[in-house]
């Protein structure tokens, strides 16, 4: 895909995306891609596996990890007190 494929409408959302490191822009408009930006597609996106799903809709969801990923729980990730699970 080439920036000139994307449609002029959500090039705004690839700058705040790229030039902006806007994470939310990011997965708002791979989202948009991965439904050839039909933006009712996206709302209707089943596919709840994915994980892109619950942030989707370019708004974080109220129970979102902050942003310094210090709530994400992931195996060999280390908390935020600096230990993991492991206890590595
Ligand atoms: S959440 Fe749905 S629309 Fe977004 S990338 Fe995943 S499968 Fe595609």
């Amino acid at each position: 895909m080439k920036y000139e494929d994307i449609p002029e409408r959500y090039r705004g959302l690839w700058h705040r995306a790229v030039h902006g490191r806007s994470r939310q822009a990011a997965i708002r408009l791979n989202c948009l891609m991965c439904c050839c930006y039909q933006i009712v597609e996206v709302q209707n996106c089943g596919i709840t596996a994915c994980p892109l799903w619950r942030y989707r809709m370019g708004k974080k969801p109220l129970d979102a990890p902050e942003a310094d990923g210090s709530e994400i729980d992931a195996p060999g990730r280390p908390h935020a007190t600096g230990t993991n699970k492991e206890g590595d």
